[in-house]
């Protein structure tokens, strides 16, 4: 759990503790508690808290799961994401079917209890006899909001029950360094460790994040006001990249600490070796790969999370670091020459990611016919494959109004992107009602280059979010002009990777489903990494 500030980086904590637990050969799991009353991430802007991640279940969270999940290496659903709209939910459900008849139903004991129950089915997994050895649970915002106090109530409650030997808690906090004497202050640690004592919470450990690694003399005030012992207190300063983290408390002991407070049997951690030589690589590969990133979100890099992990993955496995150049799509709706088109056109790879509406549709559809046509290594997600078929059919299929029915309405256009019928509500109802999570994609033809990156398999599955979908009537006349659909669904009907053949471009790959959501430091996804290798070739 954090203190007076959010953003300081507690999933990358969480995360990497889990990291270092797994190369412990421990099993792991993760549950992110995120204290809003959302019953989940699936609407919300990407301005408001970042990326949505997508799980394989198809449930919409926060994108600290997607950290949990890249570094734990471990697929987690639903369960791992507890929201208030959730518990409330549930316990008002209950409540109708008349589960509590005659009690007044209350936050102290059945929203508490209900957080519990929720927390002890997602430790548990549903995996018998391979039962996590370790949940790590991860409580969003900050200590003293009036949004978090059923959770730290259950987690006392919890803590009670099952002994403090198998509750381990830890928290993070920032220690500013300001002044002219730049001097670490450690009153704010001190005031929300004292907030979670007055609701009867002790830290085992406390995580300090600073600028830079705190000095002996904050250590010692922090150990000694905040009562937890001085080889209990982290220093976390920002470090250049956050592949460095678990090396950097292993390091400190935390391993020992950890071990200590919940009593584990852990052998040697002997799989750490892999962390330190990405974060090696991160730090000091001489090759860096120029990417150009258009889309609409690119004031805030974390609306594109996965995306970057994605890149950096597959840069890291091929020894080379990203240079990431986020360019607002609206500056390429003119073809005039302004920065934006300066950054794409220096750029050794285009990718253009997912997202919804019409903001600066034509500049992502200018970039792509860019790189098709000067044969630069390319890559659509969702919106950006939407896009690709819809830049292809104008310009080269010779469908002039193509179109897709998101953007304008199905008489005006040659609707070649259309909303899939079954998704669509009568209601027009948002939460959790796109085409969501894991599905199958089948390989249609042999001589695929994006197959061959797959390992040459008949099938994959990935994770998607989509609304619209190829119009299939389109689909004859497209490949007559050259764009082929090697992946499509089990039945065929919808439209699933396409790519021009290596004859034509050196990679022009588009796929409708997110793969970014599946990629792993040490497994980069396929077609990311198929770009990387195009851009560096
Ligand atoms: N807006 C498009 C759709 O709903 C693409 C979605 C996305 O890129 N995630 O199909």
């Amino acid at each position: 759990m954090g203190s007076s500030v959010i953003g300081i980086g507690k999933g990358i904590v969480t995360s990497s503790i889990g990291a270092l637990l797994k190369a412990c050969n421990l099993r792991v799991t993760a549950i992110k508690i995120d204290p809003y009353i959302n019953i989940d991430a699936g609407t919300f802007s990407p301005y408001e808290h970042g990326e949505v991640f997508v799980l394989d279940d198809g449930c919409e969270v926060d994108l600290d799961l997607g950290n949990y999940e890249r570094f734990l290496d471990i697929h987690l659903s639903s369960s791992n994401n507890i929201t208030t709209g959730k518990i409330y939910q549930l316990v008002i459900n209950r409540e109708r079917a008349g589960d509590y008849l005659g009690k007044t139903v209350q936050i102290v004991p059945h929203i508490t209890d209900a957080i519990q129950q929720w927390i002890e089915g997602a430790a548990r997994g549903d995996d018998p006899g391979q039962e996590p050895e370790v949940c790590l649970i991860e409580l969003g915002g900050t200590t003293g909001d009036i949004e978090g106090m059923p959770f730290i109530e259950a987690l006392r409650q919890l803590q009670r029950r099952v002994k403090k030997e198998n509750f381990c808690c830890c928290h993070v906090s920032l220690i500013p360094c300001i002044g002219t004497s730049r001097e670490f202050k450690t009153k704010p640690t001190q005031s929300s460790v004292s907030i979670l004592r007055s609701y009867g919470l002790h830290p085992d450990m406390i995580v300090c994040r600073s600028e830079a690694a705190i000095n002996s003399g904050a250590k010692d005030k922090i150990s000694m006001f905040c009562d937890v012992e001085q080889d209990r207190v982290f220093a976390l300063p920002d470090l250049k990249t956050i592949y460095g983290v678990p090396s950097e408390l292993q390091e400190q002991g935390i391993i020992r600490a950890l071990s200590e407070c919940l009593m584990l049997k852990v052998c040697a951690c002997d799989r750490m070796k892999r962390w330190s030589s990405i974060s090696e690589i991160a730090l000091h590969a001489n090759e860096e790969v120029s990417i150009a990133l258009v889309g609409k979100y690119t004031a805030l890099g974390d609306c594109y999370a996965s995306v970057v992990k994605a890149l950096e993955h597959s840069c890291y496995e091929q020894g080379s670091k990203p240079k990431i150049k986020y360019i607002d799509s609206e500056l390429l709706i003119d073809s005039a020459e302004n920065q934006a088109w300066e950054d794409l056109k220096t750029s050794r790879c285009l990718i253009v990611p997912g997202g919804f509406g019409t903001r600066g549709v034509a500049g992502k559809m200018n970039a792509i016919k860019w790189a098709r046509q000067n044969k630069i290594p390319f890559l659509g997600v969702c919106l950006g494959f939407q896009l690709t078929v819809i830049e292809y059919a104008r310009n080269v299929t010779g469908i002039a109004d193509a179109h897709s029915t998101e953007f304008v309405p199905e008489e005006s256009c040659d609707p070649v992107v259309i909303e899939m019928l079954e998704y669509k509500d009568p209601d027009k109802k948002m939460g959790g009602t796109m085409r969501l999570g894991l599905r199958e994609t089948k390989f249609v033809a042999k001589d695929s280059i994006v197959r061959g990156l797959y390992g040459n398999v008949g099938k994959i599955r990935e994770r998607h979010r989509h609304r619209y979908e190829i119009n299939p009537d389109y689909v004859n006349e497209l490949e007559k002009s050259g764009l082929r659909f090697v992946g499509k669904n089990e039945d065929e009907t919808r439209m699933e990777i396409l790519e021009l053949h290596s004859t034509v471009h050196p990679y022009f790959v588009a796929v409708q489903y997110h793969p970014e959501y599946s990629s792993r430091p040490f497994c980069p996804s396929p077609v990311y990494a198929g770009l990387i290798m195009a851009a560096k070739s």
